[in-house]
């Protein structure tokens, strides 16, 4: 039996193999009489699958060794009060936004410090990404916070600023959440990355932070034990009881995204030209039609989450039904923008894309 394809934003589908790897493994991890959700956190089994997973993930997205990798709970949004806890100081902090998540993080940090948004692309209904160049940043700001891919408004960073030579000496702080390990990053222009895993790592449940030494630090006296970096790194992630099935998910995920192959390339390598070229077929059939359309500039569309609109709004349902009768699933946009979005995380083949692109065109040609 062939798998439809899911379209999730997230909760988002898991590549088949790695499934198929938990469900071999679900009774009796490895001969241990366990199964890996049973697993004292402490003890040396689990000890070797969070090492072994650490060990990947820095190996697959090229981690320097000055970085900490946290394995911490309560998602991306959690995150948007946990790191001006650690790294605000109470002060200065700007934000970029470009979309419904840093729009988030913005108002949940003013809880906690002085939040300034520096740049906005409200105006334009978060359809591009302000020119660094115009940023209002502040040279008290304690670190610079963008989202470097709206999963919502379908907007993405091609490449991350470089605040250096935009006369700030701010660390960057991204949230990669939507599309960590979709593409390569350039960790000597940022300070800390986080994400959730629902989207491109495993099961939720699981926030990576990627953290550079030298911020481990700062964290406010209020800041919960649970959710300071630097006990949570000093006690290898484990200071509190970590999410352990997530961690052993995303581990098989990075283990699969390091036997991924297209041609001479490997690994994140392999995946961002596949992402590419799924990217490119689902937009190029997009505005090649005379029913949809998608309304992010060319140069900031994310090729993770397409969001488009069927110019006959009426036909919005006959579409999504005829979709999951193919096979095609969760194809609904956003409550809060509307109209359609294909998610096309890393565990999206190539071939579920034509399949949505192929169907795109049938239903057109029905009107
Ligand atoms: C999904 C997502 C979040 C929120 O994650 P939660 O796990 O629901 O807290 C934050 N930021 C981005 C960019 C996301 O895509």
């Amino acid at each position: 039996m062939q798998r439809p394809y899911n379209f999730s934003a997230g909760p988002a589908a898991i590549p088949e193999e790695v499934l198929q790897m938990a469900a071999a493994e679900m009774l009796n991890w490895h001969g241990s009489g366990m199964s890996v959700m049973e697993m004292s956190h402490r003890g040396k089994e689990f000890i070797s699958i969070a090492e072994k997973a650490e060990a990947d993930f820095r190996k697959l997205l090229a981690v320097p060794d000055h970085f900490h990798i946290l394995f911490m709970q309560g998602g991306g949004l959690a995150e948007n009060a946990i790191v001006p806890l650690n790294l605000s100081r109470g002060g200065a902090v700007d934000f970029v936004v470009t979309g419904s998540w840093s729009q988030k993080s913005v108002k949940e940090a003013g809880k906690f410090c002085d939040a300034q948004t520096v740049a906005s692309d409200e105006a334009q209904g978060f359809t591009h990404i302000p020119a660094a160049a115009g940023w209002k940043l502040r040279d008290s700001a304690q670190y610079v916070h963008i989202c470097s891919n709206e999963t919502i408004n379908g907007v993405e960073f091609q490449e991350l600023p470089d605040l250096a030579t935009l006369g700030s000496k701010a660390p960057l702080v991204i949230d990669f959440s939507s599309h960590v390990a979709s593409r390569p990053v350039e960790w000597s222009r940022v300070g800390l990355a986080f994400g959730g895993a629902q989207k491109n790592l495993g099961p939720a449940g699981l926030t990576l932070v990627v953290v550079r030494d030298d911020l481990l630090d700062h964290a406010m006296a209020a800041c919960p034990s649970a959710f300071n970096y630097r006990l949570v790194a000093d006690n290898q992630s484990m200071y509190n009881t970590p999410p352990t099935w997530g961690i052993y998910m995303a581990g098989l995920t990075f283990d699969w995204i390091l036997r991924q192959r297209e041609g001479a390339l490997t690994g994140v390598a392999a995946l961002e030209a596949r992402n590419q070229a799924k990217a490119e077929l689902l937009y190029r059939a997009i505005d090649g039609s005379q029913l949809y359309e998608n309304r992010v500039a060319h140069d900031c569309r994310s090729r993770m989450n397409v969001p488009f609109f069927l110019k006959d709004e009426s036909r919005n349902q006959a579409f999504l039904d005829g979709a999951k009768e193919r096979g095609l699933l969760q194809l609904k946009g956003h409550k809060s923008v509307g109209g359609m979005r294909a998610s096309i995380y890393n565990a999206m083949p190539l071939a579920g894309v034509q399949t949505l692109v192929d169907y795109m065109q049938t239903f057109e040609k029905q009107a």
